[in-house]
């Protein structure tokens, strides 16, 4: 999202304030050095969700960045957001670290474009620590349409997987090959599933590694249909 003056952001939270929801700070819990979980309660009667859909907070006059909530309860009116802070002196690191329960935001409801695909029998989520909440709507949605899920994560402390029940591979940061090393076993292993079309990758997290592990899947064989991708962070870019 681009940094816009501060009067048109405020006339897009006036002209469009149906998308956008009051919610409180009800519970904050830190699940790494580097990963915030916060929980937000509001009316999420009217709203509609799908797994890795986004909501975008106004992090301060100029800046909206985008999240992505899972745990998403109507009925409770509760959603969860893992927050990656990646760098204190970030805008929006800076703005999560000073949330605490009790606080009051103003939230852009999700939205986003369909990702999730209900007809795959396996959903195969890759990421780094930005991937995580959309993985965990993902593997929501997979358990729903009783379909297996497995996920890759590029992570700096894996501990958050086991902490987060998100059981699957992960890499240390920036090892390429050991993302490469995970994937050719999963398409060995599941070489028949992958011919069918019955696997759906969903790439998030950093632009650059996704392209590269794109390219790698389609190289390898997986079908363009079955490959679902949108970049998180760029780097050198300032919220996507
Ligand atoms: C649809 C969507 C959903 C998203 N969901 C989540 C989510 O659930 N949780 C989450 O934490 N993030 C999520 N992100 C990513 C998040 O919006 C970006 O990381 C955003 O840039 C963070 O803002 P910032 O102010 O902290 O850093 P910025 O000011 O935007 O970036 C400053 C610099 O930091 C670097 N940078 C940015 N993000 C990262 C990062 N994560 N790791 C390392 N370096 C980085 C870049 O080089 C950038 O130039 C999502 C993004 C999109 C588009």
């Amino acid at each position: 999202m681009p940094s816009l003056p501060k009067w048109i952001n405020d006339t897009v939270e006036n002209v469009w304030s149906s998308k956008f929801k009051e919610c409180t700070v009800s519970h904050v819990e830190t699940i790494t050095n580097d990963l915030q979980r916060i929980r937000f309660a509001g009316d999420l009667k009217d709203i509609h969700f799908e797994p890795a859909y986004a909501i975008g907070i106004r992090i301060n006059d100029r800046d909206f960045r985008n999240y992505s909530p899972f745990n998403f309860n109507k009925a409770e009116g509760t959603f969860d957001v893992l927050f990656h802070l990646h760098d204190t002196a970030s805008a929006g690191t800076h703005f999560v670290k000073g949330l605490s329960v009790g606080d009051s935001i103003k939230i852009l409801m999700p939205r986003g474009k369909r990702f999730f695909e209900p007809d795959a029998k396996i959903h195969f989520s890759i990421g780094d620590e930005t991937s995580l909440g959309s993985s965990l709507s993902i593997k929501e949605a997979s358990e729903e349409y009783n379909a297996l899920f497995i996920c890759l994560h590029e992570l700096e402390q894996c501990s958050a997987l086991e902490k987060l029940n998100l059981y699957g591979y992960h890499s240390p940061k920036n090892s390429t090959m050991r993302i490469i090393e995970a994937l050719t076993d999963f398409l060995r292993e599941e070489k028949e599933v992958i011919c069918r079309d019955d696997v759906t990758f969903y790439l998030t997290g950093n632009g650059d590694r996704m392209s590269l592990i794109k390219k790698f899947l389609k190289a390898k064989g997986v079908s363009p249909k079955c490959i679902r991708s949108q970049a998180y962070w760029i780097e050198g870019k300032k919220g996507l």
